[in-house]
């Protein structure tokens, strides 16, 4: 039986999705050619990429004058690019640091730049959101990690630039989870592993407007027009992964779209809160307002129960629930396509491991 998978990335998809990829690497569109064997120029794949562009657009809602592109690289050279496309050279930008991942996208930028932190919850190991900062409007962007994949935070309310500021975000890990407005962001980037697809493939949002305003001579792969110019094209794209992206995708729009997930991720979350809470074996890690709703950290109580709670849950088919080294304990990622009944058969052995004690 499969089991319920909570891996943090690559996480699960919808088994549908699984059954019709495995079909089209046997035979796509019955060319009798796979999938993976067939030109990317070719007018079937093609139409995979026009496809998956189009759905980004309609579930996302993005509006005119954005590009919708799939790169290589994973959400990791978009900490570079974020830089190279955004900030002049003789330019400022703000970071908020909540987590591993908006410090490694700092770093990045602190090699090529005069960058800041206007915001941080390092003091208390990344287990808050930030509040109550304003960015400076003398910098050319504010960079912003939506969802903290490690330690279970996610800003609820995003982050407000004034003038010139250009918003960058990473949304790795939240994006199609829950409804944005695109209009607010210049950058939007995220690894497809999360929530959108398998790894190979990094979906970016850019808004072409703000392109081409550095003053920078930037290498050719990681310059945004690049990309935007050839239709995502310029070079092989990564023809696998964008495939099972869009039939995620086509899941997901299937599957009432942003909306309609985003009810089903509350519900989700609500319910494996709502037992951390009341079961008193359980704490969570992060602080209460600003929960994740896609990757919920939590610990025992009484460290003892360890090896006990771990056997209930891999008796039970559940597999991906160790927390990350940084932070200990449990992770349940509980994204898009993991069922609600998934958790329901974590918050059983919760349940069970307290009748035991
Ligand atoms: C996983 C993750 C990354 C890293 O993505 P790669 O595709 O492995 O480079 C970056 N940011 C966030 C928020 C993530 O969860």
């Amino acid at each position: 039986m499969k089991k319920h998978n909570f891996s943090a990335g690559p996480c699960i998809l919808p088994q549908e999705v699984l059954q019709q990829a495995s079909q089209a690497v046997l035979n796509f569109n019955d060319l009798n050619l796979s999938l993976i064997e067939i030109s990317h120029r070719s007018k079937d794949f093609i139409a995979v990429m026009d496809k998956a562009q189009a759905l980004v657009k309609e579930l996302l809602n993005v509006p005119e004058g954005y590009s919708v592109l799939f790169l290589q690289g994973g959400a990791s050279t978009q900490f570079l690019m974020t830089v190279m496309n955004l900030l002049k050279t003789t330019g400022k930008a703000s970071y908020i640091n909540t987590g591993a991942w908006s410090g490694k996208a700092l770093k990045e930028g602190q090699k090529l730049g005069d960058i800041s932190v206007i915001a941080s919850s390092k003091d208390k190991n990344f287990s808050y959101i930030p509040k109550g900062f304003t960015c400076p409007e003398d910098v050319d962007y504010l960079h912003f990690t939506s969802n903290n994949t490690i330690f279970g935070t996610q800003f609820h309310e995003f982050p407000k630039v004034s003038g010139d500021t250009l918003l960058a975000c990473d949304m790795s890990s939240d994006i199609f989870s829950r409804k944005i407005d695109v209009s607010k962001f210049d950058l939007i980037y995220a690894g497809a592993q999360k929530n959108m697809g398998p790894a190979g493939t990094t979906l970016v949002i850019i808004k072409d407007e703000i392109l081409n305003k550095t003053g920078r001579e930037i290498p050719t792969m990681l310059d945004y027009t690049t990309h935007i110019s050839k239709g995502s094209m310029f070079n092989t794209p990564p023809v696998f992964a964008i495939y099972v992206s869009m039939l995620t995708l086509e899941w997901l729009k299937k599957n009432g779209g942003v909306e309609g997930i985003e009810k089903v991720n509350t519900a989700k979350a609500e319910l494996l809160y709502s037992e951390i809470d009341r079961n008193p074996l359980f704490k969570g890690v992060a602080a209460i307002e600003d929960r994740s709703k896609m990757n919920v950290t939590f610990v025992l109580t009484d460290d003892s129960k360890q090896e006990t709670f771990d056997k209930l849950w891999n008796d039970a088919g559940i597999s991906g629930l160790n927390g990350h080294r940084s932070v200990g304990g449990y992770r349940a990622s509980i994204y898009n396509a993991l069922p609600l009944e998934s958790v329901q058969v974590l918050v059983n052995t919760m349940q069970e491991l307290e009748k035991l004690s």
